[in-house]
Parts: C-alpha cells; structure tokens; sequence
C-alpha cells in the first residue's frame, strides 16, 4: 500500500486482497479440477473481481497460462514453465509493456526466463525454486532505479525514481511465497 501511495494511487493491496478473498471462496472447488480448468478460473475470478491495472494483468496472466497448458491430467515442470512463459508473454502484450519499466513485468520476465532456463538445464529442483526466489527479489529490488513509463505511475516521472514498484513487490511476494511453500512440501 506504501509503495502504491508513493507512486499510484494506494489502492493495489485493496485491489489484490479483493481477487483474493474471492479465490479463497474456492478452497474446496479448486482442487477438484485439472490445472487447465483451474487456471481458467483463476483467472477469470482475478478479471472480475481484482480490479485496477493490475486485476487484468494478473487475470491476463492466468488465462493464458491456461490456454497454454495442456489437458493431460499430469503438468510437468517443463510445461508448467513454458505455461508461466506463455502467460508473462500475454501480459507484456495486455500491458504493451517490456522490461524495464517499472513494472511487474521486472519481475515476471526474468522469473520466467530463468525457470524456463533451470528447466533447460534439468536443475535440481530445490536449486531451481531457490533461483527463482532469487531472481524475483532482485527483480523487484530492481525498480527501484528504473523511470515509470506505463501505468499511473508514468506521470509522476523523475519522480518515480527511489521508489520500488508496488506490483513488482506484490508479484515477487507472491512467487516467494509459492517458493517456500513448495519447499517446505519437498522436504
Ligand atoms: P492501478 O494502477 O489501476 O491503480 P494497481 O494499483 O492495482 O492498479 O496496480 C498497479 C501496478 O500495476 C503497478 O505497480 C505495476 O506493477 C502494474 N502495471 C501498471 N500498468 C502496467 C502495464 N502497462 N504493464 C505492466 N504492469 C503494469
Ligand atoms: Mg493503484
């Protein structure tokens, strides 16, 4: 909320925890589908109920992992990072932004990038999710230098420097979280 109020308008954590308490409606019907369905619904629950530049982003970035994952039953990793790829490749388009803008895209990109290349490698698991912890911090840690050139935050101008993104932030603590929780499920 800081970080949104320095540079935007203050609402992104209001706009998120709304797409959020929706998605938790759906403890019980999520699990029942194939990741497929579920990330179309994710999706869509994001798109109508998230808000803010950020609620299409995200709702974007689901939907088209969706449409990229493929309907057997098991999601591998390598499809699942090619999923996230496709999706971060949607949002660039629905936000007609690249990286370097201050943006969650400074996140987004060099955390699918990175998977896709962990994948690419056959890392160990554990070191693939502790790169992606890593690359998503030093993404967000990254905007704080850049110049915002979309979203609100490219009216302020100079202005905007010094300050961290707060969708970078939010995008960053998202994947971190998934990170930790898929670690503590390894061990
Ligand atoms: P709003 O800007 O409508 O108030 P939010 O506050 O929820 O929406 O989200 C702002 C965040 O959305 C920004 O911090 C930035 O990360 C992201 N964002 C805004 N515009 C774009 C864009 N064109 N492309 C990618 N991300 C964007
Ligand atoms: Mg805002």
């Amino acid at each position: 909320t800081a970080l949104d109020q320095a540079i935007g308008d203050g609402d992104h954590v209001i706009n998120l925890q709304r797409g959020l308490d929706a998605l938790v409606k759906l403890d019980e019907a999520l699990p029942a589908l194939e990741w497929k369905p579920a990330m179309q619904k994710v999706g869509m629950i994001v798109l109508s109920t998230m808000g803010g530049a950020s609620g299409s982003l995200f709702g974007t970035l689901f939907i088209s992992m969706s449409k990229s994952i493929p309907s057997e039953e098991v999601l591998d990793q390598r499809a699942f990072s090619e999923a996230f790829f496709q999706g971060v490749e949607a949002v660039k388009k629905r936000g007609k932004a690249e990286a370097g803008e201050k943006t969650m895209l400074d996140v987004l990109i060099p955390v699918a990038d990175a998977w896709q290349q962990a994948v690419k490698a056959e890392s160990d698991f554990v070191v693939t999710l502790n790169t992606i912890g890593h690359v998503a911090e030093k993404g967000m840690e990254s905007t704080k230098d850049m110049l915002a050139t979309k979203g609100r935050a490219s009216y302020l101008g100079e202005k905007t420097l010094g300050h961290i993104d707060a969708g970078a932030r939010t995008s960053q603590l998202m994947i971190c979280t998934i990170v930790e929780q898929l670690k503590l499920m390894g061990e």
